[in-house]
């Protein structure tokens, strides 16, 4: 019997973990996809938000606020690949300025700190690849970027040292209430899955675009999820010095805009779209898209050129109406639901976590906070954001570094082995920690080096070895007899 159970291995299901970890309590997370972090929290702008784009009196501006706060505070001891770049919200005419005294005053009201209205003059001296034709802009200087793979296996990682299990390629199938536990255990649960059954006492539910199928399973219906797709289009990395702030223009009531970013690893990025789709799997990206990120993305910076786009992508985002919907549901007694985590969800993540466990009492769980907890997880290195000095070092106390498997982002064969150390077991999985084939050639040069590692240190066939699980097998026979 489990005290908790969360459903669901994204980004809000691994700061759960990482938060309900500090307390002595039997705890599992479920998730249906070979790897964490293989669902709506792989596909995102990666920005920490500052809070300055949501109403002042919604939970996801007041958790948008802390969660940012939270994040700048864990970078450092968690070994977070985070840079506090900030953010500028340009307006291009003068009646746009209003506008952005009235994001700044909403913002304040929800503990924004550090916000300025920027002049012509400063934008021209600070951020020089910017369109002449701004007028203003308001400068948000607690903003940042981060990796968001690399955040939910930092914050899983750390949950699982500290005792969480982790069962990933494991499906809820259906959900059994009340009585179904021990027989006089009228608040449990019994979670049937595709690896067997979990009975617990309390259920988290973070499944992102699936969190209204799983209330459903257990008779609730109020909760509607309508995928909000966004494509982003990813520009080469010899453009990484195109902008040294995030860019956005004045957002609109649906979205914050498409803007001008940059990922973790120092790639620009352009995008979001922001329309409606009715399929949850529906990851294209479309012709339209293209046009209309590149028509608002030159706007802010001209010199953007669609020749440097070397990836794209689309997320969706799993909306329920305007707000987060997180509460404890009385008619389903140790029900959590943790839903409609749309944007800015990556930002929010940890006050989320913090947030669920003020529900976990009344959901019927004893929380008593342990007396120590571990932080000795091992790190990774990144070689291509190390100093040349420091590499070499490294190749000389142990020659795995120095073979480097991947030439487009400079990953070598001792990174892949620790990814894999780590919990990788697809492609995928090794280039989220690493980013071995997520350069220019697209893997073309290290695909077939990468799936021979992960056959030779998973001891499995190479046949078993997929681009993102199950279906996405690469290679289909090893017969070699011809
Ligand atoms: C284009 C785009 C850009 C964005 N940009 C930003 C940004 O810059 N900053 C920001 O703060 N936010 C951003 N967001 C929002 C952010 O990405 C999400 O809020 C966040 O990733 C949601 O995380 P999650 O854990 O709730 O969902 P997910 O990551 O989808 O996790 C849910 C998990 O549940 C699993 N699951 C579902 N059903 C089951 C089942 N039956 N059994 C077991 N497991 C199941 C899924 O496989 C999935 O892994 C963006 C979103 C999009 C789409």
């Amino acid at each position: 019997m489990y005290d908790v159970v969360i459903v669901g291995g994204g980004v809000v299901g691994a700061a759960v973990a990482y938060e309900l970890c500090n307390y002595r309590l039997r705890i599992a997370l479920v998730e249906m996809e070979e790897e964490l972090s293989f669902g709506v929290s792989k596909a995102n702008s990666g920005i920490i938000h500052p809070g300055t784009q949501n109403p002042s009196d919604s939970l996801k501006g007041r958790l948008c606020v802390e969660g940012n706060r939270l994040v700048r505070e864990m970078a450092e001891p968690l070994g977070l690949d985070f840079a506090e770049v900030g953010e500028l919200i340009v307006a291009f005419h003068e009646d746009e300025i209003a506008h952005l005294w009235h994001l700044k005053r909403e913002a304040e009201d929800c503990g924004v700190s550090g916000l300025q209205i920027v002049s012509r003059e400063w934008l021209r001296d600070n951020e020089p690849n910017l369109n002449p034709d701004a007028v203003a802009a308001l400068l948000a200087p607690t903003a940042g970027i981060i990796s968001p793979y690399r955040f939910v296996y930092a914050l899983s990682g750390e949950a699982r040292l500290n005792g969480v299990e982790v069962h990933t390629s494991t499906e809820v199938l259906s959900i059994a209430t009340g009585t179904g536990v021990s027989g006089k255990d009228a608040r449990g649960f019994v979670i049937l899955t595709t690896t067997g059954e979990f009975a617990t006492k309390c259920l988290i539910n973070c499944a992102g675009l699936y969190a209204d199928d799983i209330a459903r399973m257990v008779g609730l219906r109020d909760v509607c999820i309508r995928p909000r797709k966004g494509e982003e289009y990813i520009l080469d990395k010899k453009r990484r010095y195109l902008t040294r702030h995030l860019l956005f223009p004045v957002p609109t009531p649906e979205s914050k805009g498409i803007l001008v970013t940059r990922t973790a690893d120092g790639n620009p990025m352009i995008g979001p779209t922001a329309y409606e789709v009715e399929d949850k799997e529906d990851l294209s990206t479309t012709d339209e898209g293209l046009r209309q990120v590149l028509s608002v993305a030159q706007r802010l910076v001209p010199a953007i050129d669609p020749c440097d786009i070397i990836a794209y992508f689309a997320g969706l985002r799993p909306a329920t109406g305007d707000d987060f919907v997180i509460r404890h549901e009385e008619e389903v007694p140790g029900f959590i639901n943790v839903a409609g985590i749309q944007s800015p969800g990556l930002t929010a993540a940890p006050a989320i976590a913090k947030h669920v466990a003020s529900h976990l009492e009344s959901a019927g769980v004893t929380m008593t906070r342990k007396r120590r907890r571990r932080r000795d997880r091992s790190r990774t290195f990144h070689l291509f954001s190390m100093a040349l000095s420091d590499a070499k070092d490294l190749v000389k106390e142990d020659p795995e570094c120095g073979d480097i498997v991947c030439r487009c982002e400079t990953v070598s064969l001792r990174e892949v082995k620790q990814a894999i150390g780590d919990g990788a077991t697809t492609l995928d999985g090794v280039k989220f920690r690493t980013r071995a084939g997520a350069g220019r050639c697209h893997g073309s040069f290290c695909t077939c080096r990468i799936l021979q590692v992960l056959a030779e240190e998973t001891g499995r066939p190479v046949t078993a070895i997929s681009k993102r699980g199950k279906g996405s097998e690469l290679v289909v026979s090893d017969r070699t007899d011809g």
